[in-house]
């Protein structure tokens, strides 16, 4: 399966043809919709078909191969059939806070150290776990550093390794929780110029502007030397 969502992220629509559909799931042979993954929901939207009629996806998963995208259909929705041409389109306005905040999150781990074990982002929310020491950790001033580095506008650009590469450099790793995808030869890297620079597959905006103004809405103890760091949009 061709997907589309890593080497533009803005791609909204393709036309694509259907592999197999069941209640299970649909594949495609081209995808704009993000699968669930490193902490990014999957995408929700529609594949309209030639006859006019829609088929509501209401979430998209990995399969089991890789670059394997499955479509989750409504429940109750008439399926379209293997070989059939569909219009996908995803629900961009869902995505497109998705990916603010997903970039945020990148921008949050510049400004905190520590490492990250583990992560979520939501719509118009988003949280990262540190693992840290009894460190004083001030709201006020984690949001002024994410505000300043929103406001410097600074591009966010994917690249790519070798495995051997990653291997070679394993400071790139700030996330415990989730391994960098490996095995296919390279890994994607995620660079916020000057800021921060980690493995990632998920959809992101193309320069910090676009994060728009954000908060540390708060601060939890997540048992012992583990601070959660909760953001929201903050207009
Ligand atoms: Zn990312």
């Amino acid at each position: 399966m061709e997907t589309l969502f890593r080497d533009d992220a803005y791609c909204r629509t393709c036309e694509a043809t259907v592999l197999s559909a069941d209640e299970t799931g649909i594949r495609l042979d081209r995808t704009v919709f993000y699968p669930m993954g490193g902490g990014q929901p999957g995408d929700t939207g529609v594949l309209r078909r030639a006859d006019g009629g829609e088929v509501r996806i209401v979430d998209t998963h990995k399969g089991a191969g890789h670059d394997d995208v499955v479509h989750i259909p409504d429940a109750g929705t008439a399926l379209p059939g293997a070989g059939e041409r569909v219009t996908a389109e995803i629900d961009w306005d869902r995505r497109y806070r998705l990916m603010r905040m997903h970039s945020c999150l990148h921008v949050l781990c510049a400004a905190v150290t520590g490492d990250v074990t583990g992560g979520q982002v939501g719509d118009g929310k988003g949280r990262l776990d540190f693992n840290l020491p009894d460190t004083r950790l001030d709201k006020d001033e984690i949001t002024a550093i994410l505000n300043r580095i929103v406001a410097e506008d600074r591009p966010i650009v994917p690249r790519w390794i070798t495995d051997a590469e990653l291997e070679a450099n394993p400071q790139l790793v700030r996330t415990m929780s989730v391994k960098p995808p490996s095995g296919s030869g390279s890994v994607r890297l995620l660079e916020i110029e000057g800021v921060d620079l980690q493995p990632c597959g998920g959809t992101h905006v193309r320069r910090t502007g676009e994060i728009g103004p954000v908060k540390v809405a708060k601060i939890e103890n997540k048992g012992r030397q583990n601070r959660r760091i909760n953001i929201a949009f903050a207009d």
